[in-house]
């Protein structure tokens, strides 16, 4: 009979979280062109090489002028001036603006030396080269001075962001055509069982068709890895064994579904028995996937989730998401959480704290937390209604609808 089989001690999830944690090793850096850095976490803090915008910039189409020179307008008095220059986007002025004086400027122009406002276009009238203007002007009108959006030396982007939208827009404008990030983590996944067929398959008696995988490559490439599908392995410690340690000599992480609880042929539970790596753990206190364990090759986690759907996208959830995070130097490794109204009973009691799939809905101005209606550890088809996951906490009775409850958000980055 197999001594870590039934001797198991349960952790909890935070103590798993912060053992899973004591074993990361930083990604090295690579630079990729900034058009496929989406996705990726920068290898470098970003500060700003020049002011933005890094001149005096027109926030309208109108006339550069001396506000002085509009002192006296009012609405039975208008002032003209005399037309000196004309300023398009990209152009450099070429003229000092001198009382008296204004020069027609297009938006996102440089507004010249000398003018201190710009005088919207309706606002005025011309003809020839004079301008009728009908607005009394302040100095500062219409005029973004250098460095109103970003100062010069401003830390803009730290080392580990996540790069979306608005970080690349900053990366281009500060002239990153390749950006130095992590190298994505490249993760193993294995499903063990027997049981399970190739998707191509067709259906056989007491056969299901291997969907783990696939979700597993789904949560891996989310969170920033190269997810790399490995073959079905059978129940059989011995070839796994072989297959595992092949494989963490490509790989930063391997995760395997399936085979970690007490049947006869749970094959992870073999594994961990006889191979020459160590155990982190084997049971953490929690609902589902309660067998969830963590092992080490060399310096290396093997991430041994269950092979119950729903235990599974929990498992990658709490401990291989937080995990890939901090390999990438994330500043936000855990996920957030935020307390929530259950929005209908929960009654099932359980020894170990629960991570129940949810969704979070906007009710009379309150944050409701819904917890999916089939949410057993075997059931796959409700992992899709997933936001969240409600944390109900040990006990005999659950919660009631009602109560407050943490929550944690599924963040994909
Ligand atoms: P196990 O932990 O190996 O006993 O598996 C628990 C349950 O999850 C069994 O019903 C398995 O058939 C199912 N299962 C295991 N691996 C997968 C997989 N890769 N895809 C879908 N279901 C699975
Ligand atoms: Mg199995």
């Amino acid at each position: 009979m197999s001594g870590l089989k039934f001797q198991r001690k349960a952790i909890t999830v935070q103590e798993a979280q912060q053992a899973v944690l004591g074993w990361v090793r930083h990604q090295e850096a690579e630079e990729v062109p900034l058009a496929e850095c989406f996705g990726r976490r920068l290898a470098v803090p970003v500060s700003a090489e020049q002011p933005v915008p890094h001149f005096r910039r027109s926030g309208v189409d109108g006339y550069a002028i001396c506000a002085l020179d509009s002192a006296s307008v009012s609405p039975d008095q208008t002032v003209t001036l005399e037309v000196v220059e004309h300023i398009y986007s990209g152009d450099v002025p070429k003229r000092c603006v001198q009382p008296g004086q204004a020069a027609r400027i297009m938006t996102g122009a440089v507004v010249p030396e000398g003018a201190d406002s710009v005088i919207m276009l309706e606002m005025t009238e011309s003809w020839e080269q004079q301008v009728r203007i009908r607005k009394k002007m302040t100095a500062g009108d219409n005029i973004t001075p250098i460095g109103q959006e970003v100062t010069s030396g401003e830390l803009l982007l730290h080392e580990g962001q996540w790069i979306g939208a608005g970080e690349t827009a900053i990366l281009a404008a500060f002239g990153y055509s390749s950006v130095p990030v992590y190298r994505k983590p490249r993760v193993a996944i294995f499903s063990t069982g027997s049981e399970l067929l190739d998707v191509n398959k067709p259906l056989e008696p007491g056969k299901i068709r291997n969907s783990n995988s696939y979700m597993l490559a789904c949560q891996v490439q989310e969170a920033g890895g190269e997810a790399i599908i490995m073959p079905i392995m059978p129940d059989d410690p011995g070839s796994l064994e072989r297959e595992l340690l092949t494989a963490f000599e490509e790989v930063d992480l391997v995760l395997t579904t399936g085979g970690v609880s007490v049947g006869d042929k749970d094959v992870l539970v073999d594994v961990f028995e006889q191979w020459e790596g160590r155990l982190l753990f084997n049971k953490v206190a929690m609902r589902p996937g309660s067998p969830t364990s963590v092992g080490v090759w060399r310096d290396k986690l093997l991430f041994a989730l269950s092979g119950n759907p729903g235990a599974c996208f929990v498992g990658f959830e709490l401990f291989v998401r937080p995990y890939m995070r901090a390999l990438m130097r994330s500043s936000q490794v855990m996920h957030q959480e935020v307390q929530a109204y259950l929005m209908s009973d929960y009654s099932k009691g359980s020894a170990f704290p629960r991570y129940v799939r949810g969704t979070l809905v906007m009710k009379n101005g309150m944050i409701g937390a819904e917890p999916a209606g089939k949410d057993k550890s075997s059931i796959m088809v409700s992992i899709k209604d997933a936001d969240c996951l409600i944390h109900i906490p040990a006990g005999g009775r659950g919660a009631a609808a009602g109560e407050i409850v943490t929550v944690m958000l599924l963040r994909k980055n």
